[in-house]
């Protein structure tokens, strides 16, 4: 299943994707909630019901609807930083032996198609592509081997990151660099994991204005999806809904010689495979 987030009259509801059109599910069958983050919450036995509706509710063209995220408003955005290899070498820090953690406020989440603004006071905000995991059921000490049953999907992510802020305010500011507002952008869809498969071999890349600048396979993660999952639900209680951006592969701007940063009137695309593309237009604040 791809569920996406769309606006309607009366604000933001779930609907399915059935080729090129969208089935809302609480109009199809009102047992189901109107939401995708309740749809979640609901359990597995919602989800078989919202397929069931995707099959057979009334459509509508998707075309001109406008989409948010598919969870406009995750209790927590979770970010793992340096979670592939050849991205830490690129960065000059050491391969980390646990995960690297931090977050983004909610406030930071945004939409596919919203443009990214970029902040006055940073004159240095780079693009990072990243595979999205989106909880399903929610928990606390999760063992890794029934973490994966605690994904509910996957969808592309940009972790949008301000590097003047990050690596060169007083004590590295990994918090503020990458919670600006409009720093999270993550969708188009929740693709279901059943429609995913291993979410652990996907190719993973970014454009900037049709130019491929990071390419690679989430076969390269330091620290697999169960393993991310089962290691922060050690620390706080998961939530349906909640997100973790798992880390960027190699090629980010700051890396290059010489550096790349997002300016307005860049368009920034992040594709995997299976997932879509995400796409946002840049602008100046
Ligand atoms: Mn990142």
């Amino acid at each position: 299943m791809r569920l996406v987030t769309y606006v309607s009259a009366g604000g933001p509801r779930v609907a399915g994707v059935r080729g090129g059109e969208y089935v809302d599910l609480a109009q199809t069958d009102p047992s189901l909630p109107s939401t995708l983050k309740g749809l979640l919450a609901a359990g597995p036995d919602a989800l078989r019901r919202a397929a069931a509706a995707i099959a057979t509710g009334p459509g509508f063209a998707a075309a001109g609807v406008s989409l948010l995220a598919p969870i406009p408003d995750p209790e927590k955005v979770i970010c793992i930083g340096l979670n592939y290899a050849d991205h830490a070498a690129e960065s000059g820090a050491a391969i980390p032996t646990e995960p690297v953690v931090f977050n983004k406020f909610p406030t930071a989440v945004h939409a596919p198609g919203a443009p990214i603004v970029l902040p006055k006071c940073s004159d240095q905000v780079d693009y990072e592509a990243e595979l999205v995991v989106i909880i399903g059921t929610g928990g606390r000490h999760i063992p890794v081997e029934q973490a994966l049953a605690h994904v509910a999907g996957y969808a592309c992510g940009h972790d949008v990151s301000a590097r003047d802020w990050q690596l060169r305010k007083p004590g590295g500011q990994w918090l503020l660099g990458k919670t600006f507002d409009t720093f999270a952008p993550f969708g188009p869809a929740l693709v279901t994991s059943d429609e995913v498969g291993d979410a652990g071999s996907l190719r993973i890349a970014l454009r900037v204005d049709g130019q491929t600048l990071q390419d690679s396979n989430t076969r390269q993660l330091i620290f697999r999806i169960d393993q991310l999952v089962s290691y922060v639900s050690g620390v706080c209680t998961l939530k349906p809904g909640d997100v973790i951006f798992t880390g960027t592969p190699p090629g980010v701007g700051a890396a290059r010689k010489p550096p790349i940063f997002l300016r307005p009137g860049n368009r920034v695309e992040v594709e995997i495979e299976r997932l879509g593309i995400l796409e946002n237009p840049v602008v100046g604040e």
